[in-house]
């Protein structure tokens, strides 16, 4: 940002609006504010005093990143707009360990100005809202060998999204060891009364192994789900671009579970357009993503004995055509508190009817990432005590119509 000179007649009286301009402009945020038109000239509190600021300014200017300059007193040259988000309210002149409160920042700089070397710090901000950032704090000096040539280079890159996935990931890899070590737990105690005093109870080891083999397949299946969703998320940018058509996949997920359905005593019923609804996709990842949702039918909505699946062609809220594949259940339905983190990884409404049924808990999230990666996205709908409805949205493929059709109702029990 341009400077000034706090010394009157310290420059020609002619640069004083172009400067003028630079400071109102740091002092203001605004970026088009011209003093000498609208003849308001604000009198800036305190003014960068160094020979070289508009250059150092127009230098930093486009850098997309913080910056901040200081002169070898550490007062402040000039500064980015950028940087206005840490420190709001800076000013040019102002001493930087004033403007500047982080304590790691303002050792930093003192160190690279005793020192002359460049150092690096991470600091914490909780106003307005928590961030991380890591600052670099670089000794320059001036051609021309002046008393002014020293400067510091304050530049600052935002580490908040950064920290945020490491979270992410340390939260996972916690979730994910937990909901391992609980069947494990439960397996290495039945190995050891079989071992000890279930030896020789024919009857004990039958109900035993049998526990046994109900955990190993849960392990199983939260290990298959875990790589699922890696894989996913490993092609999260390649959007897949085989036609797919969506109706033989609706019948293959129902077939599939047709002999669910019957244990929990549900009539499933499936409605679909008379034309082909297709889509650009990954097969495999969308029969996986709608078997979720239908066993989730199945597990959850068994009570209200009907489960109803439709697909549909509608258009998105912007006028892009797409495919709806809606599973409705008639269930207990979910409160609406829950809904917005159903698809967080190891989210459930009810841990132990989850384990119960032999969930894993990553279902949701693995059709939200299949989504994601097809264009389309996931609708949740539930009004408790009347079911819930899940809706899979697709990326219509082009070329085909977009009216709603008329849809032909068959039983598919
Ligand atoms: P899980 O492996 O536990 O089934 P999901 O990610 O598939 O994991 O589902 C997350 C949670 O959402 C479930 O534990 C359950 O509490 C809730 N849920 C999912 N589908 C339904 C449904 N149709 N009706 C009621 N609750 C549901």
């Amino acid at each position: 940002m341009a400077t000034q000179d706090d010394r009157p007649g310290a420059m020609p009286a002619t640069d004083w609006p172009q400067r003028l301009r630079g400071a109102w402009r740091v002092l203001t945020g605004e970026g088009n504010s011209d003093l000498s038109s609208s003849g308001a000239a604000p009198a800036p509190a305190r003014i960068s005093a160094h020979p070289q600021a508009p250059l150092i300014e127009s230098l930093i200017a486009g850098l997309p990143s913080p910056a901040i300059v200081l002169d070898r007193e550490g007062r402040i040259i000039a500064f980015n707009a950028a940087a206005t988000t840490i420190a709001p309210a800076m000013r040019p002149g102002e001493p930087a360990l004033i403007a500047l409160r982080m304590p790691e920042l303002v050792d930093a700089i003192r160190r690279a100005g005793k020192r002359r070397e460049p150092q690096r710090v991470e600091f914490f901000e909780r106003v307005p809202v928590d961030r991380w950032f890591e600052a670099f704090v670089t000794p320059v000096r001036l051609a021309g060998g002046e008393a002014h040539s020293d400067i510091l280079v304050l530049t600052f890159n935002d580490l908040t999204p950064l920290r945020r996935v490491e979270e992410m990931r340390a939260d996972f890899v916690a979730n994910a060891s937990h909901e391992l070590r609980t069947p494990l737990a439960a397996l290495s105690g039945f190995i050891e009364t079989l071992q000890g005093p279930a030896r020789n109870d024919p009857a004990a080891r039958e109900k035993f192994l049998g526990i046994m083999q109900a955990q190993a397949t849960r392990m199983a299946r939260l290990i298959d789900d875990l790589l699922s969703l890696s894989r996913i998320e490993l092609n999260a940018h390649l959007q897949p671009n085989t036609p797919v058509d969506l109706a033989p996949i609706v019948r293959q997920v129902v077939d599939g579970l047709q002999t669910l359905a019957r244990d929990r005593d549900v009539d499933i019923k499936v409605a679909m357009p008379q034309g082909s609804a297709s889509t650009l996709g990954d097969r495999d990842e969308l029969i996986r993503a709608l078997e979720n949702l239908v066993e989730n039918a199945l597990k959850y909505g068994a009570a209200g004995k009907r489960v109803d699946i439709t697909l549909t062609r509608g258009q998105t809220r912007a006028g892009a055509p797409e495919a709806r594949i809606a599973v409705r259940d008639f269930g207990p339905g979910i409160a609406p508190e829950h809904l917005p983190r159903l698809t967080e990884r190891f989210y459930r409404v009810d841990v132990a009817d989850s384990r119960a049924q032999g969930g894993t808990g990553l279902g949701l999230a693995l059709v939200k990432h299949v989504l994601n990666r097809h264009g389309g996205r996931l609708t949740i709908d539930s009004t408790p005590g009347q079911g819930a409805t899940f809706t899979m949205h697709l990326p219509l493929r082009t070329g085909q119509p977009v009216a709603q059709e008329e849809l032909s109702a068959k039983s598919n029990t």
